[in-house]
C-alpha cells in the first residue's frame, strides 16, 4: 500500500526523522491558511506546493511550484488542485491531483549550498536483509544516476536482528562526504529513517532528495512510503491512510469481492483458478497473438455467484474482446463451474463478447456437454492448444 507524500512524512516525523514541515490542503483557500500557518516559522516567506498523488516525478510534470508570497499560493494551489498531473510515472491522461502539501521553502541561502542527497530502504531479497541504497547525486532520476555512474551508489546492508549499528550510519554519513554538524545529523537522521522502516513494516522507503540546509540540518524534503499490505493487520492506524482515489477502480471492486484482479492493456479478458494456471494462460494468449486484458484468480470457490462478479469485473474493461475462462476441477467439480458460467452468462443477459471455456479435472466431460448443449455463444475446449486456437479464431474475425 502506497502512501502519500505528506502522510510519509508524518510517519518518518513520528519516528523523529527531520522532515521538511507541511500542512496538507484541499483548495486554494486552505492552501493560504496553511501557509499563514508555516510563514511565521519559515526563514523565507516563501512556500513550496506540491501536488498529493500516487506517482513520482511531479516536479518535472509541474506539481511542484515555489510561491513567493500568500497571493502566489492561492494561484499556484488554485492551478494544481483538480489539474491532471502527467509525470515520467503516470499514463498519458495522467492522475486528478484532490489535494497538495503546502510546505516550507527549505533551501534557503547561508552559509553554504543546499545539497540535495538519495536514500532509500528497501529489501534485498536475495539475502534476506533490509538495505540502504544511498548516493550524494540525490534530486535527480536515480535510475539515471544507476546507469551513467554506478559508482556513485552505496549500499548498507543491515541485519534486521540487530538494526542499524552506528558505524554502518558513520560509514554512511562519511560516504555522503560529510563533516561536522551535518555528519552528526546525517547519523541521526538514518539510525531514525531505518527504525522507522523496521517499526511500520515497510517494503520501500525512497527520500528523493535527502536536503543539507545551507545551515547543516539534515531532512526529508520528499517521501515515497510503501508498506507492506499483509503487515496491515498489526497497524490500524496506517491501515486507515489507505486512499482509494489513486488506485485502479475496478481492482478496488474486484479486491472487494475478493477476486485478485489486475487490470492490464490487452484485449482478452481471463478468468482462471490459481495464480499459476492465470499466469500460464496469459502466456497461451499472447502466444495466440492476442493480449490478456486483465489477471483474474478466482480462487478455488467458482461457483455460480463468484463466476457471475468475475464476469461483471472483467466486462467492466471496453477493451476486452474475447474471454477465456480457464479453470482446473480440482475440489471444485467441472460440472459446477460449468453450470455456473452457464447461469451466470444468462443473469446477466448482456454479454455480447465470446466466451472460450476450458474446464478440466473431475467431471470434465460432463462439464463439456453442458457446455455445448446450453445453446448459448459460449465455446468448449479440453486441451489448452484448442482453447488457445478458439481465441485466436475469435480475434481475428
Ligand atoms: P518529485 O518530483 O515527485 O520527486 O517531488 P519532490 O518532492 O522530490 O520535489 C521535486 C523537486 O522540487 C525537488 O527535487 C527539489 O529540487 C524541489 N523542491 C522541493 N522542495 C523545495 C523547496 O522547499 N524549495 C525549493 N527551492 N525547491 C524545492
Ligand atoms: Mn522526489
Amino acid at each position: 500500500m502506497n502512501l502519500h507524500e505528506y502522510q510519509g512524512k508524518e510517519l518518518l516525523s513520528s519516528f523523529g526523522v527531520r522532515i521538511q514541515r507541511g500542512i496538507v490542503a484541499q483548495s486554494a483557500k486552505e492552501a493560504v491558511d496553511a501557509a499563514k500557518q508555516l510563514t511565521a516559522e519559515t526563514e523565507t516567506g516563501w512556500h513550496v506546493i506540491k501536488a498529493q498523488v500516487h506517482a513520482g516525478g511531479r516536479g518535472k510534470g509541474g506539481g511542484v511550484k515555489l510561491a513567493k508570497n500568500l497571493k502566489e499560493v492561492e494561484e499556484i494551489a488554485g492551478q494544481i488542485i483538480g489539474m491532471d498531473l502527467v509525470t515520467p510515472q503516470t499514463s498519458a491522461e495522467g492522475k486528478r491531483v484532490h489535494q497538495v502539501l503546502v510546505a516550507e521553502d527549505v533551501y534557503y541561502p547561508g552559509e553554504s549550498e543546499p545539497k540535495e542527497y538519495y536514500m532509500s530502504v528497501l529489501l534485498n531479497r536475495a539475502t534476506g536483509r533490509n538495505m540502504i541504497v544511498y548516493s550524494t547525486e540525490g534530486g535527480m532520476d536515480i535510475e539515471t544516476v544507476a546507469e551513467e555512474t554506478p559508482e556513485l551508489i552505496h549500499n548498507e546492508e543491515i541485519d534486521p536482528a540487530t538494526g542499524i549499528l552506528p558505524f554502518q550510519a558513520r560509514r554512511i554519513a562519511f560516504n555522503l562526504g560529510l563533516s561536522g554538524a551535518a555528519f552528526k545529523e546525517m547519523t541521526k537522521f538514518v539510525t531514525a529513517l531505518y527504525t522507522a522502516y523496521d517499526k511500520s513494516d515497510a517494503s520501500l522507503f525512497e527520500i528523493n532528495p535527502v536536503l543539507k540546509t545551507s545551515d547543516s540540518k539534515i531532512m526529508a524534503v520528499d517521501a515515497k512510503v510503501t508498506l507492506d499490505a499483509n503487515a496491515l493487520y498489526r497497524h490500524r492506524d496506517l491501515a486507515a491512510l489507505r486512499d482509494l482515489r489513486e488506485e485502479n477502480q475496478i481492482e478496488v471492486e474486484a479486491g472487494a469481492l475478493g477476486l485478485n484482479y489486475v487490470d492490464l492493456d490487452g484485449n482478452v479478458g481471463c478468468m482462471v483458478n490459481g495464480a499459476g494456471l492465470a499466469m500460464a494462460t496469459m502466456d497461451l494468449i499472447k502466444q495466440a497473438g492476442g493480449e490478456p486484458a486483465n489477471f483474474l484468480d478466482v480462487g478455488g470457490t467458482a461457483d455460480a455467484a463468484r463466476v457471475e462478479a468475475a464476469f461483471k469485473i472483467i466486462l467492466k474493461d471496453p477493451a476486452v474482446k474475447a474471454i477465456l475462462i480457464n479453470i482446473f476441477g480440482g475440489i471444485v467439480r467441472c460440472d459446477r463451474v460449468a453450470q455456473g458460467v452457464i447461469d451466470a452468462y444468462k443473469n446477466m443477459g448482456n454479454i455480447t463478447v465470446p466466451i472460450i471455456v476450458r474446464l478440466q479435472g473431475t467431471n470434465a466431460d460432463i462439464a463439456k456437454e453442458l457446455i455445448d448443449n446450453s445453446g448459448l455463444d459460449v465455446m468448449s475446449a479440453t486441451e489448452f492448444q484448442e482453447a488457445a486456437d478458439k481465441v485466436q479464431e475469435v480475434l481475428n474475425k
